[in-house]
């Protein structure tokens, strides 16, 4: 029902291909291993692995492993076990940015060689007062004009540990005037004596982002190196470097807009104090844009891919998604694949008065409307049964065609009951409804009157309890982190989880974790993948079923 958006970078190489410019290609999907991957990771994900697919070539899995004071092997693991989940292959082996160390170490060397880099002994403030700004050109560092000689051997002693960490860089020397300040001597090494889930303790020295990333591409062979906007300024020194050094291939950065969506944050960072700071729980929090966030939540891999086909890959920036649009795209998937069920989730006794005590009866039904391939279910039915608090009202307003005293409402695939007796506890509280049964209505209209509404319902005694966790979005605000930085804090949704005790038909009883369900006229549900054990229910709610994505 939903055709995809514009890929400009999926036509690009398919003209690319078809102009015999572009053989087989190769991408690569990058993170830095500094936390989970969110939904903004999806799309580049889904564009990059999705162009390997369309165009029979690979993509790489490379690891951006270059700041090891941040990074974890548990991020590792978890970015592995994401993109697998969401269907998705690498390439060969896992690569990492380390593995390449060794290589851009020599390159760096070479650049020494050459005269173009220095190390340079200001400290990390002067560097960055040296450098200027838009309107002003930077001015050179004193330490610039340093032989080649003199620079080996201090690179080598900031590589064996010598000096302390900030004491010295490695600069590349490209002009201190230059209109884009990424090309004002950027740094190619620090001094970082800290150590590092891949190498260990062998590196005292950790190679930039900008040192690293082009000629690992390169290294790779990786044809179409795909980032983000923010990195349209540093294609210059991209391509600087891979135009100064040896590298075995000239790979080409191409930059697309950044998902943004509303009532949501898509930064490692912010995701990563919300769960340091115990506001969530944990990474895969269902209420986290983290892909094991919606996991949990109950999202599918075919939903999550369909929404980045459908948000399409663009360079206008700035936009923000509707994460109404996420929602259409999981309801959309459940809709057609999750079987049905009843579940009560504000449980009213309703006791039928002209049923006997211990009379049952079972029906057949289908677990899904449409699709005969699924089990069917056994509904029992009882003298006892829970329905839903609003779906009762003592004095409703004509429209209502619900239960209310007097009035009647068919029990789904099952009979017509009518309300005779409202029964109240001792604080006026509406505590159980007397109801009676009107036996020539199972599978067929009332006899001389017409009843319009129908509600669900699950046995009393044969209902199971279940805990049942409602979701909504985290922050009440579109933007939560627009105005300030750190403003995110205020705008969460007191409300973004509320915890309800329910009572399910005895079928749900088996659910498999992860296992989901539209829980007829509620929502759809996906049995936690936690803490559904030891017989415990716990159904998380995965979105409602109105759909207000507006086309
Ligand atoms: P964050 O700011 O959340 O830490 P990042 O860009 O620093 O994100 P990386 O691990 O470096 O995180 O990202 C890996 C890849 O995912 C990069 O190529 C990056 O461009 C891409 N990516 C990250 N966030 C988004 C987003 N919101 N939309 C599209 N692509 C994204
Ligand atoms: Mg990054
Ligand atoms: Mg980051």
């Amino acid at each position: 029902d939903t055709t995809s958006a514009p890929n400009f970078i999926r036509n690009q190489i398919r003209e690319e291909i078809e102009g015999g410019r572009t053989g087989k290609i190769v991408t690569r999907f990058p993170p830095e291993p500094n936390g989970f991957l969110h939904i903004g990771h999806a799309k580049s994900i889904c564009l990059n692995f999705g162009l390997a697919e369309h165009f029979g070539g690979d993509c790489h899995l490379r690891f951006d492993d270059t700041n090891p004071a941040k990074e974890e092997q548990a991020y590792i693991d978890a970015i592995k076990a994401d993109v697998h989940w969401l269907g998705f292959e690498w390439a060969g082996p896992v690569r990492f940015a380390s593995d390449y160390f060794d290589t851009l170490y020599q390159w760096a060397q070479h650049l020494v060689r050459e005269g173009k880099a220095y190390v340079d002994d200001l400290s990390p403030d002067e560097i960055r007062e040296y450098r200027g700004t838009l309107t002003e050109a930077g001015k050179p560092s004193p330490y610039r004009e340093r032989s080649a000689e003199e620079n080996l051997d201090l690179l080598e002693r900031m590589r064996t540990g010598e000096f302390a960490e900030g004491e010295k860089v490695l600069r590349a020397k490209i002009d201190m005037a230059a209109p884009n300040i990424n090309l004002r001597d950027p740094i190619l090494y620090r001094i970082r004596h800290a150590s590092h889930h891949q190498t260990g303790d062998k590196w005292k020295i950790y190679p930039s982002y900008d040192f690293t990333h082009g000629q690992s591409d390169a290294l790779e062979g990786v044809t179409h190196s795909i980032c983000t906007l923010e990195f349209e300024d540093h294609r210059p020194l991209y391509e600087w470097f891979l135009d100064n050094l040896p590298v075995p291939a000239k790979p080409r950065q191409i930059e697309f807009a950044r998902l943004n969506l509303n009532y949501t944050l898509t930064s490692k960072r912010k995701l990563k104090l919300l769960v340091d700071q115990g506001i969530v729980d944990g990474w895969d929090d269902p209420r986290l844009p983290t892909i094991s966030g919606m996991r949990r939540r109950g999202y599918t891999p075919a939903s999550i891919r369909k929404f980045c086909e459908m948000i399409g890959v663009t360079r206008a920036d700035g936009g923000l998604v509707d994460i109404a649009m996420l929602y259409h795209a999981i309801r959309s998937d459940l809709e057609d694949n999750a079987p049905r069920a009843m579940a009560v989730l504000k449980p009213l006794k309703v006791v039928l008065t002209n049923v006997p005590e211990d009379f049952e009866e079972v029906y057949e039904v289908a677990g899904h409307p449409a699709r005969e391939d699924m089990a069917v279910r056994k509904v029992p039915f009882t003298r006892e049964l829970y329905i839903d608090h609003d779906d009762f009202m003592e004095n409703p307003p004509k429209k209502f065609f619900r239960l209310a005293p007097g009035k009647e409402v068919r029990l789904r695939n099952s009979y017509v009951i009518r309300c005779d007796e409202v029964i109240k506890d001792d604080a006026g509280e509406l505590s159980e409804l007397r109801c009676s049964v009107d036996f020539d209505t199972l599978g067929k209209n009332p006899e001389g009157r017409k009843v319009k509404g129908v509600i669900h319902w699950v046995s009393a005694e044969r209902g199971i309890p279940m805990e049942v966790r409602l979701y909504d979005n985290l922050f009440l605000e579109e933007q939560p982190d627009k105005d300030r930085d750190a403003d995110f804090l205020e705008h969460l949704n007191p409300e973004s989880l509320v915890t309800v005790r329910a009572i399910g038909e005895p079928s749900l009883a088996e659910s498999e974790p992860e296992s989901r369900f539209q829980f007829e006229r509620v929502g759809y549900f996906c049995a936690d993948r936690h803490a559904c054990r030891d017989g415990q229910l716990v159904f998380n709610r995965t979105v409602g079923l109105k759909d207000s994505w507006a086309r």
